[in-house]
């Protein structure tokens, strides 16, 4: 049998379920197993209640992470060659029938009017319960005092069948009460929402005031519009993110990633993702801008050869970046002459040569050809302003 229960509950649950089983082993009955599915998303009816004319009506649909159950409870009605396949109890109005195994169903009638005889030790005294049992071909009507005796089958063992069985369909039926506490939220719905508010007012901090956060579980809550435009932004940084997976190296990153590949989350993750738009912008804003520097340097050439002295224009100039290593501080220039090749320049000196917006020619003495992210480079040496 399979039930569905609310992820949330899910410890409770096995708990309880651990706790049977091993009731049931004292019993002799090892072959009752359960186990659990990995958590996915139901869409499942809130309902609320009408308190003026008492009655309930359906609110709206929630998402909540739900995993199912599957048990072999009837296990617990089986040893050997023989199957308990029906309860009968004895009650003074008539018989009340339990059938065990829907296949069995058609039986149903033919014991709703037996007689409380046992088969086993042939008397008709008065039982409160008796049991079908089905024994290969052979079905014989059972008293609960000879059924462990006939068979094997503890009556007991029937008693925790019942109790699990209504024990999970009440955790099923809870999913609908439980389920407002529990919401997950899908992830681009939250992205898209993150985007048109932050549009709105820009990105606030989660401890100010009106914070992106709060006015976006507020969206959610009143189940705001969110524009066309927005869900495509969304749709494009969440495959931004996802197909650029092995070039993120900071943590934020690192754990929206984790969150986004969820595609469904509980709220405590909505902040990471009312950020995320930031911070994914920022990302494919330096790739353009690198790009952008590549296309624009592509016309780049290699200058003159290796030891070579060359004089060359200088269209512009400027210190690119500067390192502490073994011999101090290392100064790099990047000057790009007049016909948009690259020069690259490592000094000791934190040189006015080239920071002169006046300079438009030098001379120095190639010390390398390099390729660097696509564009040519030529590195110089003892370079001069002339
Ligand atoms: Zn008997």
């Amino acid at each position: 049998m399979i039930f569905t229960i609310l992820e949330a509950r899910k410890e409770e649950v096995v708990k309880k379920l651990s706790s049977l089983q091993k009731k049931a082993e004292k019993y002799n009955n090892s072959a009752f197993t359960f186990s659990v599915s990995e958590a996915y998303v139901k869409s499942i009816p809130y309902y609320k209640i009408d308190y003026i004319n008492h009655v309930q009506y359906k609110d709206k649909n929630i998402n909540v992470f739900v995993c199912d159950i599957e048990i072999t409870e009837n296990a617990l009605v089986k040893y050997g060659n023989y199957e308990v396949i029906a309860k009968i109890e004895h009650a003074e109005t008539g018989n009340i029938v339990t059938i065990f195994n829907e296949e069995n169903n058609g039986l149903f009638n033919s014991f709703l009017h037996k007689k409380p005889y046992c088969e086993h030790c042939k008397t008709k005294h008065v039982r409160k319960n008796t049991f079908i049992v089905k024994n290969e071909s052979e079905v014989k009507q059972i008293g609960s005092a000879c059924l462990k005796d006939y068979c094997g089958i503890d009556v007991q063992s029937i008693l925790y069948r019942n109790e699990i069985i209504s024990f999970c369909e009440e955790e099923e039926k809870a999913i609908s009460s439980y389920g407002i506490n529990n919401l997950v939220y899908s992830v681009s719905e939250i992205v898209a929402r993150a985007i048109e508010e932050i549009k709105k007012h820009g990105y606030r901090k989660s401890d100010s005031e009106n914070s992106t956060k709060t006015e976006v579980y507020k969206a959610v809550r009143n189940e705001a519009e969110i524009s066309e435009e927005s869900k495509a932004k969304a749709e494009k940084y969440i495959n931004y993110i996802l197909k650029n997976e092995n070039d993120i190296n900071d943590s934020f990153m690192l754990n929206c990633l984790s969150i986004i590949k969820q595609k469904y989350i509980k709220a405590s993750y909505i902040g990471y993702l009312c950020y995320f738009p930031v911070s994914v912008s920022k990302m494919i804003q330096k790739e353009t801008e690198k790009a952008q520097e590549r296309n624009e340097k592509s016309a780049s050439n290699y200058i003159g050869s290796v030891n070579e002295k060359i004089t060359f224009s200088v269209k512009s100039a400027c210190l690119k970046t500067s390192f502490t290593g073994y011999y101090g501080i290392t100064f790099v220039y990047e000057i790009i002459d007049n016909n948009e090749n690259v020069l690259v320049w490592y000094t000791s000196k934190s040189n006015n040569e080239v920071k002169a917006e006046t300079i438009k020619s030098m001379k120095a003495t190639v010390k390398e050809h390099k390729l660097y992210n696509g564009i040519k480079q030529t590195v110089i040496k003892n370079a001069k302003a002339i």
